[in-house]
Formats: C-alpha cells, structure tokens, sequence
C-alpha cells in the first residue's frame, strides 16, 4: 500500500518533454485540445501500484490533468516517470476467513511488489460487525437494500485503522505516498470510503508524524474512489491484471469459493455485468 515516490513529473507545452535519464519508462499521451487551451498534464504511473488492504484488488495510479490559463498549451506530451516500488500492506484482522490475504498475497507477488507485509490486528475485540463478530453477513439484498444505509459489514473505523498502519509503515520506510482501494460508488454507506475521509486523514498524516513536522508531504491516493466497480474492472483489463487471482466475498465456503450471495459478491457480479466480462473467480453456486 505505501510506495517510495521515485519520479514524477510535470509538463508543459507541445515541445518541452524531457526525457530523464534511464531506467525511466516514457509514453505519450495525446489529448485532444479544441480550444487550444493549456493544461498541466502531472503524471505518476498508469501500472499497478498497490492492493486494496479488504479485497486483494488491485488500484491503480492516476494521471491529473490541470487546467491552467496563461500558459503554453499541449496538444501532446511525453509523460516521463519511474514507476514507485510497491509496498504492499494486508491485515489480518480478526475477519471471517484467511482467503482473502492469501489473495492479496496472489496478487502482490503476480504484480512484483517489493515487499507483502500482513499486519496482525485483533479487531474482534471490539466486534460490531458481521465482518468481526458471531452476527450473519447479509445475502441476496437487492439493489435498493444494499444502498441504503451503513450495512452490518462496516467494520468500526477499520480505514482509520488501516491507513494508520500505512503510514506508519510509510513514515518507517521513507515514503510519501499511500495508496488505498476505498470505493465511494456502489457503497455509499460505508463513511470511511468517502473523499472527505481520505482528505482528512492526509492532514492527519501531515500533522500527526515527524516526517510531517519536519516538511515531508504526504498525499493519500485513492484512485478507484469515484469509479463504478464496472469501471474498476475495466481499468483492471486494460492493465492486465489477473483478476482470477483477486477475491472480494465476505462469507466464502471453506474451498474458498465466493458465495455470490454477500452484497461484496452482488456488487462485484453487477460491475462484470456491465462491463461485459465473465468474472473468472469460481463461486459456490455457478
Ligand atoms: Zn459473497
């Protein structure tokens, strides 16, 4: 989840891409530009760059387009960067089943993560959620129902707790750069996926560490957060992910199958749906 920023970089105009010294990766961007107007194109990394800590998925790194006036403007440009060194943090937190952070594992080592580390927590001692306590997780809601509300599955303030491990683990290895897999689309009801949260949670990491106080900026990425989960899936395909490696069910049978019955697994069937795309996962009931 936290990665080592290596290299970034911001461009500007039609001519003036740089090409850094190698090993850096260049692609080019073209964007179609009308009004001939001008743009900052600052890019990060269109590769994998983490896991989601909940589902094993993958997210993905963005590349922000600013319109700035005044300015020369790009018609093309060659967007340069080292990709970040993916350190990729799981937790095993007292959930119902083990299968998946051995999909997180799957996947971080399918993408070349530097390092998989799984953090050991005991989130059952405060129970209050079918994820953590002796209560049923919710099966064959509809639509409607599952939109409604913060579901039984929310885990009490488990992003607040999993974002501060990572940057903790941030803070030890000198990194920047955080990145979680929070979703705002389909689960409206889980508060700690919202971009309110997240952005409170950077001026948290800025205050809260040495590396703060002492000028490091720390940014939290959620990339996937105003995706639909058929859009996460798409941007999956175009990366090439292996998206037979990943998980997502809360109450998988003991083989590891999903039920295809949670609200995980009913939003995650929806989002193959509409992106046309068989999911390759194996579910209890074909
Ligand atoms: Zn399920």
């Amino acid at each position: 989840m936290a990665k080592r920023r290596k290299a970034a970089l911001t461009l500007l105009g039609r001519s003036e891409a740089k090409l850094p010294a190698s090993p850096a990766e260049a692609r080019l961007e073209t964007f179609p530009n009308p009004a001939r107007r001008n743009y900052r194109i600052h890019f990060e990394t269109d590769d994998f760059t983490s896991l989601c800590p909940v589902t094993g998925q993958a997210d993905f790194a963005r590349i922000d387009i600013d319109y700035i006036p005044d300015r020369l403007c790009v018609e093309s440009a060659i967007a340069v960067a080292e990709a970040y060194q993916a350190y990729a943090l799981s937790f095993d937190y007292g959930q119902r089943h083990q299968i998946e952070i051995e999909a997180a594992c799957r996947v971080a080592n399918s993408l070349g993560a530097k390092e998989h580390r799984v953090a050991k927590i005991d989130m059952r001692i405060f129970g209050g959620s079918a994820l953590t306590d002796d209560l049923d997780v919710p099966k064959k809601r509809s639509e409607t129902e599952i939109a409604r509300g913060i579901p039984i599955t929310y885990v009490p303030a488990r992003n607040t707790i999993f974002l501060s491990y990572a940057l903790a683990l941030a803070e030890a290895i000198e990194s920047t750069d955080i990145f979680i897999g929070a979703n705002a689309i389909d689960y409206s009801g889980y508060p700690d996926c919202r971009p309110e949260f997240i952005k409170a949670f950077e001026t948290l990491a800025n205050l809260g560490t040495k590396a703060g106080v002492e000028g490091a900026r720390f940014h939290i990425h959620a990339p996937l957060i105003r995706f639909s989960k058929s859009e996460i899936i798409g941007k999956a395909i175009e990366l090439n992910v292996d998206l037979s490696l990943t998980h997502s069910c809360y109450d998988p049978s003991p083989e590891g199958l999903a039920c295809g019955e949670c609200d995980s697994c009913l939003l995650r069937l929806k989002g193959f749906r509409e992106a046309g795309i068989k999911d390759p996962i194996r579910y209890a009931k074909e």
